[in-house]
């Protein structure tokens, strides 16, 4: 197994630990939120390292689930692509040498769009950013939700140039961007011009050899169809080559009296406004810019874009950067009121739980439309494609802090619903919906069916995230209207992939599938597989009674709709309860899959270190044949579905597969940390959490410059809630809270039924606090407890908080 070291990192990293205040000259004011000094709040880079960059561009990336916007400094020329906008994806056809009927045809992919946050500046005519950098500092205010960063340029003659730039992009369903940039001249006068540019010429990265990057487009980009500088503010309108998308990108500024504009040109790289000015020594020059964007489709009336484009452009313009950055303030104090975490022992902690907090909060569309990709709006990574871990890591984290947008999260699949019916049907199944394994706009993207199309569990991820939807928010009518749908479509597709095998005693048997583990492929019954697909059956048939109970007549008209018939609820009754979920009882666990015991194991001995991740390293059959794991498979079963699993097993299945298990899948130390400690392996528990918790402030796997990992994100605050604080989301929220090694106790809430609860654990207590909403049931190790609002229960710790369990 590969041990990934966990490491302070160097370049960013907790500031203000001690309580010291920013001063005005050091950086933006903090807003108050908590009365609290912004302590654990500000994540700091000082120092530029250009072969860091990258990595900060992914860390300090700024986003509102439709725009997306990488930390790239605004007046330096090279760097990565900045902006993307969750609905721009171009298409491609997938050549394959062997296509077999109903292989995807075509793959998404989502590129850049122009980057309207692009500032030259010159100072005399000479390029501020040939200069030299002497001085760096960067900050990411988490209570804010804005980046602040100051430059200091040394000009080859010695002119020295301070720039700062506060950034922020707005939550909400516009697709805008503002900057407040200013330039002082340190040791000199000068004259300034500032060339805003909407810079058009963004292409998407090249794969290379590593999978987890995105597909080299041949023919580019986005191609520049016009441009409008005339009768409002400049636009700029590109289009897709192939999938029919149009954007425009419009720019706006706030000069106030130092500069003044030159007028607009349209260049071979798109648009350029020249704003010219004194500089003089010592004299800070400032400005403000707006970018907004709007897209939709080639059918769309062109003008209207532009004119919906320039109306928020004008409408953040109006606002201006104090104002939105207000806004930004305010709503995120709402969503740490119901985030809130602590950690005592470590003060790192807490600031890294909370920046991966922030960034699925800001990932998370706030519409519909989209939902939130393997590393958000915040690089390349993937493609922009949306897996199975949204609902299985990034779902679950979202839901329990900030409900209203796991909602869009689902909505999401009910609209991409007609698109899994044809994938289905392109896999050969007459009824029901299968979800692409990676997508953007619902069609199967992958051109690997073994690590893709056969990973039929994501229906079962999806439908995990109903039936959580359901039990923690209780809203109906999301289930009337499209949950049930998608619970009774997608489970349609294990009545047809599965079937009771006489020669196994009539168990119903799932062969050929793909589960998590994409380091075994094609396999028959799949354990995490078949017991996901039990709990999506049981959920199917317990919705079915339960709406035929509630309103015969409604249920009668959407069964209509989709032609269900009572024999499918009973054919999943059935497949449920002889679901094949087998035990070898001479290890005392259960096999990840048919066969995959009897394979050889992986020489992980003869494996240098720098042969992880083995996908980079091995040609994929060598690794099929062996029992080697990239994540975890029937570890993850323990702790999604183990509620039936005696302890015992899990803790067997937790010390056969760990071993075996590279970790090579930023998903997987998440789940053995939650199930560590489930199992009483608290120090294993505690590394795992670390592990997941700096997967990118610590660019553990070396692929943050890519994005960073929203299911690893979320998994670290999933391994605080359900690992630690032992949280199980039944009919109640249950909690058995453990305290990790070197920890003196830790805190976090959760929203439930509109309750927001505290728990706060230490060596001496459990407490559980309803700061908001109706009082609310849980249960402590089992025990029901009734919580009234405003009162603390406080349940003694009893050896058993710290103490391994009992296993037999
Ligand atoms: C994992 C998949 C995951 C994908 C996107 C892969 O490395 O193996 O399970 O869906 O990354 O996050």
């Amino acid at each position: 197994m590969s041990e990934v070291p966990v490491k302070q990192p160097s370049s960013s990293r907790a500031r203000g630990h001690g309580g010291e205040r920013v001063s005005s000259d050091e950086g933006p004011a903090e807003a108050q939120i908590d009365g609290g000094e912004g302590a654990g709040w500000i994540i700091e880079q000082t120092g530029f390292e250009q072969n860091q960059e990258a990595v900060s561009e992914s860390l300090y990336a700024l986003s509102n689930g439709t725009l997306g916007v990488r930390g790239r400094m605004e007046e330096r020329q090279e760097g990565d692509p900045a902006c993307f906008l969750a609905g721009v994806y171009e298409r491609t056809p997938i050549h394959y040498h062997e296509r077999h009927p109903g292989f995807a045809a075509t793959t998404d992919t989502r590129i850049p769009v122009a980057d309207g946050l692009r500032l030259s500046l010159f100072v005399d005519g000479e390029d501020v950013s040939r200069g030299e950098i002497v001085a760096f500092k960067r900050r990411l205010d988490l209570k804010r939700g804005t980046v602040w960063r100051r430059t200091q340029w040394r000009l080859p003659a010695g002119r020295l140039i301070e720039v700062t730039a506060e950034r922020v992009v707005p939550f909400g369903c516009s697709a805008v961007a503002a900057v407040r940039l200013g330039v002082k001249a340190l040791n000199f006068s000068g004259l300034l011009t500032v060339v805003s540019a909407i810079a058009a010429n963004q292409r998407a990265e090249g794969q290379g050899n590593d999978p987890r990057i995105g597909a080299a487009l041949a023919g580019g980009g986005l191609r520049t169809e016009a441009t409008a500088i005339e009768g409002g503010l400049p636009a700029l309108s590109q289009c897709t080559r192939r999938s029919g998308i149009r954007v425009v990108c419009v720019q706006a500024h706030g000069l106030g009296t130092a500069l003044r504009s030159e007028g607009v040109v349209v260049t071979a790289n798109g648009l350029e406004e020249m704003l010219v000015g004194p500089l003089r020594c010592r004299e800070p020059v400032g400005f403000e810019k707006f970018v907004a964007y709007a897209y939709g489709d080639l059918g769309e009336d062109a003008h209207m874009l532009v004119e919906r484009a320039r109306t928020h452009a004008r409408a953040a313009a109006d606002v201006g950067v104090t104002g939105l950055m207000a806004r930004q303030a305010g709503e995120l104090s709402g969503f740490w009121r119901d985030a809130e975490v602590a950690f005592d022992g470590d003060p790192r902690i807490a600031q890294a739980l909370r920046f991966n907090l922030f960034h699925l909060y800001q990932a998370v569309s706030r519409t519909p439309e989209h939902s939130v990709a393997a590393k958000g709006l915040s690089g390349e990574g993937y493609e922009g494609h949306y897996f199975w871990d949204t609902e299985a890591f990034v779902f679950p984290a979202v839901l329990l802090t900030a409900p209203a947008l796991a909602r869009h999260m689902l909505e999401y699949r009910h609209r991409t619903l007609d698109a899994a019916r044809a994938h289905a049907r392109e896999l050969n199944f007459p009824k029901g919906a299968l979800f692409a394994w990676r997508t953007i706009s619902g069609a199967e993207c992958s051109a690997h069916y073994p690590s893709g199309s056969a990973q039929f569990h994501i229906n079962a991820a999806v439908a995990f995230a109903v039936r959580l939807y359901d039990r923690a928010t209780g809203d109906e009518d999301f289930l009337w209207d499209e949950g049930a749908e998608i619970i009774f479509e997608t489970a349609r597709i294990w009545a047809q992939l599965g079937h009771f095998n006489q020669r196994r005693d009539g168990r119903f048997c799932i062969d050929g599938v793909t589960g998590p583990d994409e380091y075994t492929v094609i396999v028959d019954n799949n354990y995490y597989t078949n017991k996901m697909a039990q709990m999506h059956l049981r959920y199917a048939v317990e919705l079915a009674e339960r709406f035929s109970a509630v309103d015969p007549v409604r249920f009668a008209r959407l069964k209509i709709r989709i032609g269900l018939e009572a024999a499918e609820v009973d054919l999943w009754s059935r497949a449920a309860k002889a679901m094949y979920l087998p035990l070898d009882e001479r290890l005392g666990i259960n096999p990840q899959d048919d066969t995959f015991l009897d394979k050889e194991p992986w020489d992980f001995a003869a494996t240098p270190a720098d042969q992880f991740p083995l996908l980079l390293h091995f040609h994929p059959l060598s690794l099929y044949r062996r029992q080697v794991c990239k994540q975890a498979d029937v570890v993850l079963a323990m702790v999604l579905a183990g509620e039936d699993v005696p302890l015992k097993v899990k803790r067997r299945n937790f010390e056969y597969y760990e071993p075996l298990t590279t970790h090579d899948s930023t998903l997987s130390m998440s789940t053995f940390s939650i199930l560590a400690g489930e199992i009483g392996r608290l120090d294993r528990a505690r590394a795992y959490f670390e592990k997941t918790l700096f997967t990118d402030l610590g660019d553990l796997h070396g692929n943050a410059s890519h994005g960073v990992h929203m299911a690893a994100m979320a998994g670290s605050w999933l391994a605080l809630a359900w690992g630690f604080g032992g949280l199980r989301c039944g009919e109640d929220p249950g909690f058995a809270p453990v305290l990790p090694p070197g920890c003196g106790g830790y805190s976090f809430s959760i929203v439930w039924r509109g309750s927001r609860l505290k728990v706060t654990v230490s060596s001496a207590a459990t407490e559980y606090l309803v700061t908001n909403g109706p009082d609310l049931g849980i249960r402590h190790r089992g025990a029901r407890i009734l919580l009234n609002n405003g009162q603390v229960h406080r349940v003694p710790s009893t050896e058993s908080v710290t103490a391994e369990p009992e296993i037999a």
